[in-house]
């Protein structure tokens, strides 16, 4: 499925097969995950995709010789830059991203740099995997980001937060999850997650929170979210595009509250939040689509109409 213009549908082709170069590993792809940063690149709210370009990266496929491996965002990266040398890989400047720079998993078949792909737990299948490579592991990076809430709030209960939830439980902390106002349906997801209490983002929760992240790309949650935290908090953006943020009186940010943004992850995110994944147990709640159906599935996504995460299944 192949994108030629940022605002134009994917177009389903036949293109020749990547050739591995040096370093590479060839992929049978058996599925990918759609992502909200898809959506970005798709809609043309990220300024730089390659084009024409194959989207996806979240991306469970097998070797030649039979390996199963997973193919993140972070498909390449200098090495030698000051970001790379201080163990922020993720913040490089001369990155490369799958799906974006990198033709990625909406294909039957896709090259990907061995160093940066991931080994998948064998406790899942290949559609349940896939979820974890950019849902789960921004929403672990974003989790870790947000220090040691006890009350942690996610804000938009899409793929992220349905993974991150499960996670937070798991470390023993409280979670709310804050809904668009009016998705019963999310917040009664959110509920059978884990969350304690559901309810509507552009209100305050029944208790102040010491974190939260926020998910959905809408700058307004921003104030919102500050206006839900105590003393101290932070606020996690965890999606690389946004609306744009409404001015919020300085009050909101006093007292040591903290904004901040998660960009993209380094390989020890991936290989820390992939050995935790079996051990909380973390399931993902899935809805498969065929590869051919990638317009539908982005048009349900775009329109919040997906319980857990859209994967596509490459037959
Ligand atoms: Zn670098
Ligand atoms: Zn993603």
């Amino acid at each position: 499925m192949v994108l030629h213009a940022a605002g134009e549908p994917l177009r389903l082709e036949e293109v020749p097969d990547p050739v591995p170069q040096p370093g590479q590993v060839l992929l049978q792809v058996a599925a990918c995950g759609v992502c909200r940063t898809d959506l970005h690149v798709i809609d043309g709210e990220l300024p730089r995709p390659k084009l024409p370009l194959v989207p996806g990266h979240q991306i469970v496929g097998r070797t030649e010789d039979g390996r199963r491996l997973g193919v993140p965002w972070l498909g390449w990266t200098d090495g030698t830059c000051r970001y790379c040398l201080s163990g922020r890989e993720n913040l490089c400047e001369a990155a490369r991203f799958t799906g974006y720079d990198l033709d990625g998993g909406y294909a039957e078949r896709v090259v990907a740099d061995e160093r940066y792909c991931l080994p998948i737990p064998d406790e899942y299948d290949d559609l349940q995997a896939a979820p974890l490579l950019c849902a789960g592991l921004i929403g672990y990076r974003s989790l870790r980001l947000a220090g040691d809430p006890e009350r942690l709030g996610l804000y938009g209960f899409g793929a992220s937060a349905h993974i991150v939830v499960q996670v937070a439980r798991h470390e023993g902390r409280r979670v709310f999850g804050f809904v668009r106002p009016g998705d019963d349906a999310a917040a009664a997801f959110a509920l059978e997650l884990g969350c304690e209490w559901a309810g509507p983002s552009d209100e305050p929760g029944p208790e102040e929170l010491d974190a939260a992240i926020i998910f959905a790309p809408a700058g307004e949650l921003v104030p919102a979210a500050l206006r839900a935290l105590a003393r101290g908090g932070v606020v996690v953006c965890a999606g690389i595009h946004m609306s744009d943020v409404p001015s919020f009186p300085y009050e909101l940010l006093w007292h040591e509250r903290v904004v901040r943004s998660v960009a993209n992850l380094t390989r020890r995110d991936g290989e820390e939040f992939l050995a935790l994944a079996p051990r909380v147990p973390l399931r993902t709640e899935v809805e498969a689509f065929a590869i051919e159906q990638a317009n539908e599935a982005l048009d349900r996504l775009r329109r919040g109409r997906i319980r857990g995460a859209a994967v596509l299944r490459v037959d």
